[in-house]
């Protein structure tokens, strides 16, 4: 899934639910190490759009 920051940080890390602790659970974007932005590609807002590394290459 491709989205931008603000998107991205609306959705939960499957990993942070995995673990079950109180820090939170949303994605942190550009704040996490397996964020990858798309270079060049914007969102309907004109901002930056990335996804998680993690969860593969969307297609
Ligand atoms: S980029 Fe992936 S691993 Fe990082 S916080 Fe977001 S969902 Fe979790």
């Amino acid at each position: 899934m491709i989205v931008t920051e603000e998107e991205a940080e609306e959705k939960l890390c499957p990993f942070a639910v995995a673990a079950d602790t109180d820090y939170q659970k949303n994605c942190e974007a550009s704040v996490c190490m397996a964020w990858r932005e798309v270079n060049g590609a914007t969102g309907k807002d004109g901002k930056p759009v990335g996804y998680c590394g993690m969860a593969g290459v969307p297609n």
